[in-house]
């Protein structure tokens, strides 16, 4: 089954970056070690501690260069994955014809514009046409997009592309409930505001009925 035809989740290059990141697909980020970039970024993060006024040579710094690099590198390593291949085989025909939905799936991005994060919650949902996917998957899906420089807006966006590409399904719906550190940090917002976005295609943007039915499960209180 191909599942990689027309996939929109291609890794674009971003300007003035010339090296692509390699695929890497690592669970504990103290393992992290593969990447050739790490010693330029380190010098890079020991620059920075001086331009902000500390001594990168006092204790407490000595290792924060390399666990910064090590850090950053594991927090947007979404760049070296794709949805297709997080999928993998976990395809399924079955004939189910109503609504399958994962809610409140743990998110944590950064935003593109402060490299802050920003975290919540996604809930995705789609109504199958002739096949259904792991729902394990779907978590997986939002890392390999959540784990890059984001707006909240397009994260969305790329994560309904992406499942829009690999199930064909009648329609799918994805809600994202954040709240922006940058927005919170700086108190240039609200502090307890909440940001709350929504992707919908095929059947959540055409009918109505449908997209009600969504977003009353996914802002309906947990009942367990
Ligand atoms: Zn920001």
């Amino acid at each position: 089954m191909s599942t990689t035809k027309g996939n929109k989740d291609v890794i674009r290059p971003v300007a003035g970056v010339s090296s692509g990141r390699a695929a890497v697909n690592i669970v504990d980020p103290d393992d992290f070690t593969a990447d050739g970039n790490l010693a330029e970024y380190e010098t890079m993060v020991r620059r920075q501690l001086e331009l902000i006024g500390e001594d990168p040579d006092r204790e407490g710094l000595l290792k924060t260069p390399s666990r910064v690099a090590k850090a950053q590198m594991w927090l947007t390593r979404g760049y070296g994955q794709t949805a297709s291949e997080v999928i993998g085989d976990a395809l399924f025909a079955e004939d189910h014809e109503n609504m399958v939905m994962v809610r409140d799936i743990e998110m944590y991005s950064m935003c593109e514009h402060h490299m802050l994060p920003f975290f919540g919650k996604v809930h995705i949902a789609y109504i199958p046409n002739g096949k259904i996917v792991g729902l394990s998957k779907l978590p997986r899906v939002v890392e390999v997009f959540a784990r890059r420089l984001q707006v909240q807006e397009r994260l969305g966006e790329q994560i309904a592309d992406a499942l829009e590409a690999v199930l064909q399904p009648k329609g799918v719906g994805v809600v994202i409930e954040a709240v922006h550190l940058c927005m919170m940090m700086r108190g240039v917002e609200k502090q307890s505001s909440r940001t709350i976005t929504s992707s919908m295609r095929g059947l959540f943007r055409d009918d109505s009925k449908t997209r009600s039915e969504f977003l009353r499960l996914a802002h309906s209180p947990t009942t367990y």
